[in-house]
């Protein structure tokens, strides 16, 4: 009954309702197509948003359940403030704002104790958001976790697990997103079956699957991000000195596209209107002292 009251409807519920829409658009009780659907753009194979979300809520309470929580209050004070002032930024933001508003009620921040983690944070469909804190020794700044934080929220805001749906992993959620939303344990299944599932949502590197939303996405993310950012208060100049930093070492969050790349995108296509956002948030503010994020210690 957990998961019933945890995701709002019985795993029941789904299987009729794909077994209703097949592997049409999901069609509305009147017999239309949401307009959150229609304006997508057509992936390969359209999924029921609904799974998918019902899957994201899944897997994130699988991934808390599994690590170890930050007991840290300074650190999960300082996490919970930015988190609030991004979601403030975000239903405030004219392109957000619907979607923001769907998801005000579900987001949900945790953070885990990861040592050297392969990404320092990750959306899940669905509204939850984990956060590394084995990655703050990297990240340094409350500006760049502002923007890293920023980045996941703009995949879920722009609804980017709803895009990539190839005809494989399409077949597959239908047959195995019941059966991860009733509750059947996901470390007991096979991660050939539900990789590519979790791969097209951005979140198979729970069951190490290493596909991070395309390379395109991840760029989106990270300019859609730093603009959210920006809109809170925290100044991209710190994001721009992270990434430029880190051109040099690749290893570092290997899942996502190269530093470089990164760099070089924000540069050309976004520094400049986040850079406008942040003055207008802040009343002109020119100059600004980047602020250290609380040490974590990691034994
Ligand atoms: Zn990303």
């Amino acid at each position: 009954m957990r998961y019933r009251n945890f995701l709002g409807f019985s795993s029941a519920a789904i299987v009729l309702f794909i077994s209703v829409t097949g592997f049409d658009l999901p069609k509305l009780p009147g017999g239309g197509v949401p307009d959150a659907i229609k304006a997508l753009p057509t992936p390969d194979m359209p999924v029921p948003p609904l799974l998918v979300t019902g899957v994201g809520k899944t897997v994130y309470l699988f991934e808390v359940g599994r690590q170890t929580p930050e007991n840290d209050n300074k650190v999960n004070d300082k996490v919970k403030e930015i988190f609030q002032r991004l979601k403030t930024a975000a239903l405030a933001d004219e392109k957000y704002h619907a979607v923001a508003k769907e998801l005000e009620e579900e987001w949900k921040l945790n953070t885990l104790r990861v040592k050297n983690p392969s990404i320092p944070a990750a959306a899940f469909p669905g509204g939850g958001i984990a956060l590394y804190t084995g990655s703050f020794k990297d990240i340094k700044y409350e500006e760049v976790l502002a923007s890293i934080l920023g980045h996941e929220m703009a995949h879920l805001l722009s609804q980017h697990h709803l895009q990539r749906w190839n005809r494989a992993a399409a077949t597959a959620l239908m047959e195995i997103g019941p059966k991860i939303t009733s509750g059947e344990p996901l470390d007991k299944m096979d991660p050939k079956v539900i990789g590519p599932v979790l791969g097209a949502m951005g979140i198979g590197y729970v069951v190490g699957e290493d596909l991070p939303l395309e390379r395109e996405k991840e760029l989106v993310a990270d300019c859609s991000g730093l603009v959210l950012a920006a809109k809170a208060g925290y100044d991209p100049a710190a994001t721009e000195e992270f990434l430029h930093k880190q051109t040099d070492t690749p290893q570092l969050f290997k899942l996502h596209p190269p530093f470089g790349d990164r760099y070089s995108h924000i540069s050309k296509t976004c520094l400049s209107d986040a850079q406008t956002a942040f003055h207008k948030a802040t009343g002109g503010k020119q100059k600004h002292d980047s602020a250290l994020l609380p040490d974590v210690k990691m034994s």
